[in-house]
Formats: structure tokens, C-alpha cells, sequence
């Protein structure tokens, strides 16, 4: 494995640093403090090929692999964590279900619009009842005749109101049987299909999260996914990748906080000299800066594992836990660092630190990871 971005990945990076200059870093505060879920910034991102990373050429999309879509996330994130959120729902979740599930009509329909943010995706897994549990949702989804009538409530979901397409997945067999779900698409305006309530976070406040209901939500059989019986399957295959996209998120946040604290700690002084001098100051800088490294060596690695199709669900797992609780660590020692001014709105890592704690929750909590990690080491 090379340790060294590519070419690609460097001027994707640099694309990203010009971008975010000007159209992400001007705004971030302003959108979290009033949770704006920025529509056009996404269909900028579009006109990038950034919402449709991973899609091949013939969709529209840039056709990148995912050492390169880590790049995309991460680079988003250290301007804005929210943003990195909604761009990494968008290409692994809803995008990449329909990619990796889709037969060739879906994937026509839906990925060009999609890659090119023309569509803003969702993805419905989680329930009010069911989140870590997912083989015990209530949303069902019963066959009559040629259609699919779905009845239910999902929560927590990223664009659950905004999105223009959701991948859903619900019940069409027996509780806590694996078959017993089924993948389907359904979009915007479907009579049935709407989004309910909008969640006020701690972070991630650009990043829309709220409900979708579905109520006698009548669905052609074309809209779904694969095979009866195989969503659940289909979505630990879509969170392989999705966790790599939490690893890359956490990545950006908790490099974004040890930037600032880096710089901040050279430029404040105290007792007549920088606070970086002091050992207390530096070896937390020290800390912060190998634990991020080795964080990018474990989401790197999984990336790696994945772009070559091998099976990455031990690796993606390992990334997600542990960048995500590094960003954390990080971002709560970048306050400290910052002192009291860390402690306001007007330096940049409170807000790091409100959004890191997201990523030990979302797409698998910390604890949920640490099963998965068991369970593979287990098999051998
Ligand atoms: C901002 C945001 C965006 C999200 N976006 C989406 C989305 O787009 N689509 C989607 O489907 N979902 C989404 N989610 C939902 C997210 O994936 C769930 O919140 C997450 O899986 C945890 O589920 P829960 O909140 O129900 O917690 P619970 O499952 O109720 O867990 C509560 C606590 O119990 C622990 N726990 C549970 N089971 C075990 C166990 N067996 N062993 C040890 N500890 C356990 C957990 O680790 C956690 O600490 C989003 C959530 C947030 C906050």
C-alpha cells in the first residue's frame, strides 16, 4: 500500500481548499446557528463531480475510487463537518445503494441525476424504536398486486425532508429475520411519501436530519431494489462504505480542530511567551497529531481494501471507531487549547467539537463497531 496521496488525490484536494475558501468558510457559522441546509452550495458541489464520486462516467459521475472519495470527505469536513455529512449521506448512502444494488433502468434514471445534485438523496434505515437494532424495524412494506404499499415512520434520516429521492428499507417478512427486508426507491412527491420533523442537533446543524413518514405509500414494483428479502443484506453492504465515509469525516474534523489549535498555540502567549512552549500545551499537540495520523492509516486502509473489492467490513469498522473518537478527543483538546475563546462562537473549535460527536453515533454507534471488530476477529 503507498502511503502518498496521488496526484488526483492532491489536486482534488486543492480543488476543494480554493472551493471551500470562498463558498464554505464565509457561511459556516451562519448556517449552523440558524441550521440552514444549504441547496445550492450541494448543486455546486455538483457541477464538481463531488456528489457523485464513486458514480462511473456513464452516470454522470467522476468515476473516482474511494482513496479518492476519502480525500473528497475529509477535505469538506475541515471546513465544515455538516457539509462533510450531507456530501457523505449523499454518495455512499443514497447514491451508493442504487449503485451497487440498482439494475441498469435504476441506475439510468436515478445516478445522473443524483451525481449531478440535480436529485438530493436519502437513505431510511433507522426507526424512533430501532436504531442500533435495525432487524427489529416496524416499517412495512406489503405487496398488492403489482405494487408496494409501505406504512411507517423512519427518523434520524439526512435530508428526510429535502431529498428528492430516498432509498427505503422496510419490512416484508419476519421480525428479526434478515430476509425479512426489502430495498425501495421512492421519490419526492410520491402521494404517502412526506417528511416530518425537522431535528434540532448539538452539531451538525447545515446537515438536514429529519423524519419520513410513510402513509399507504403506493410503490410501482420497478422502484424496488434488488430482491425481496435482501435490504438488509444490501444496507451492511452499503454501510461497509458508509463507515469509511464516517472515518473520512472524522478525519476532516479532527484535522480542522488540530489546525487551528496548532496555530492558535504558537500566536497566544501567556507568562511572557507562546503557550506552545509549555510542555502541558505541546504534548497535546503531540497526541493529537499521531492520533490523527494513525487514524488516516487505518481509513486509508480500508478505502484501499475496498477500492480493490475485497471485503472491508473489519477495517471499515476499525477506521470508523477510531477516527471517530479521535475527532472527538482532538476537537475537545483543540478547545482547551483555545482556552476561554475556545469556548465561544468566535473561533471555529466549538464547533468542531459539537459536530465530532456525531460521528461516534451516526451509521453504527462506537459500541456497534467495537461488535463488528468482535465478531470478525472471532471468525478468523
Ligand atoms: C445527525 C444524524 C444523522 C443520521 N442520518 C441517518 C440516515 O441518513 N439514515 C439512517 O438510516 N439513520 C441515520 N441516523 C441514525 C443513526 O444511524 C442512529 O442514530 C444510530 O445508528 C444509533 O441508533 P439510535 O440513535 O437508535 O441509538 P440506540 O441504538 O438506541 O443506542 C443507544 C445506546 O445504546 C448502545 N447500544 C445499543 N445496542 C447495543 C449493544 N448491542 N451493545 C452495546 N451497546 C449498545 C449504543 O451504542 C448507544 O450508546 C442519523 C443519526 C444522526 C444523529
Amino acid at each position: 500500500m503507498n502511503f502518498q496521496p496521488t496526484e488526483m488525490q492532491q489536486q482534488i484536494a486543492q480543488m476543494i481548499r480554493d472551493f471551500g475558501k470562498t463558498h464554505i468558510q464565509p457561511h459556516v457559522m451562519e448556517w449552523d446557528e440558524a441550521q440552514t441546509f444549504p441547496l445550492p452550495l450541494f448543486r455546486h458541489l455538483g457541477e464538481l463531480g463531488l456528489m457523485g464520486v464513486l458514480v462511473p462516467g456513464q452516470y454522470k459521475g467522476s468515476g473516482f475510487g474511494y482513496p479518492e472519495y476519502v480525500t473528497v470527505i475529509s477535505e469538506i469536513a475541515r471546513f465544515c463537518g455538516a457539509i462533510g455529512l450531507s456530501v457523505a449521506a449523499h454518495n455512499s448512502l443514497c447514491t451508493g445503494h442504487i449503485l451497487q444494488f440498482g439494475n441498469e433502468e435504476q441506475k439510468q434514471k436515478y445516478l445522473p441525476r443524483l451525481a449531478t445534485a440535480e436529485w438530493i438523496g436519502a437513505w431510511g434505515l433507522t426507526e424512533p424504536n430501532t436504531g442500533s437494532d435495525a432487524m427489529n424495524m416496524k416499517c412495512v412494506a406489503k405487496q398488492e398486486g403489482d405494487e408496494w404499499v409501505l406504512n411507517g415512520t423512519k427518523c434520524w434520516i439526512t435530508h428526510g425532508r429535502s431529498c428528492d429521492v430516498a432509498v427505503v428499507v422496510a419490512r416484508t417478512g419476519e421480525v428479526r429475520d434478515s430476509h425479512g427486508m426489502t430495498a425501495f426507491v421512492v421519490e419526492k412527491g410520491t402521494p404517502g411519501f412526506s417528511g416530518g420533523k425537522k431535528e434540532n442537533k448539538l452539531g451538525m446543524r447545515a446537515s438536514e436530519t429529519a423524519e419520513m413518514i410513510f402513509d399507504n405509500c403506493r410503490l410501482p414494483a420497478a422502484n424496488m431494489l434488488g430482491q425481496v428479502g435482501e435490504g438488509f443484506i444490501q444496507s451492511m453492504k452499503v454501510l461497509d462504505g458508509g463507515r469509511i465515509s464516517i472515518a473520512a469525516l472524522s478525519l476532516g474534523i479532527a484535522k480542522g480542530a488540530y489546525d487551528a489549535a496548532l496555530q492558535y498555540a504558537q500566536e497566544r502567549h501567556q507568562f511572557d511567551q507562546p503557550i506552545a512552549s509549555f510542555q502541558g500545551v505541546s504534548f497535546k499537540l503531540a497526541d493529537m497529531a499521531t492520533q490523527i495520523a494513525a487514524a488516516e492509516l487505518l481509513t486509508m486502509q480500508a478505502a484501499d481494501l475496498k477500492q480493490r473489492g475485497q471485503v472491508a467490513t473489519k477495517q471499515a469498522a476499525m477506521a470508523k471507531y477510531y477516527a471517530s473518537e479521535v475527532a472527538v478527543k482532538v476537537a475537545n483538546d483543540a478547545v482547551q487549547i483555545f482556552g476561554g475563546y475556545g469556548y465561544t462562537k468566535d473561533f471555529p473549535v466549538e464547533k468542531y467539537y459539537r459536530d465530532a460527536k456525531l460521528c461516534t453515533i451516526g451509521e453504527g454507534t462506537s459500541e456497534i463497531q467495537k461488535i463488528v471488530i468482535a465478531r470478525e476477529a472471532m471468525r478468523g
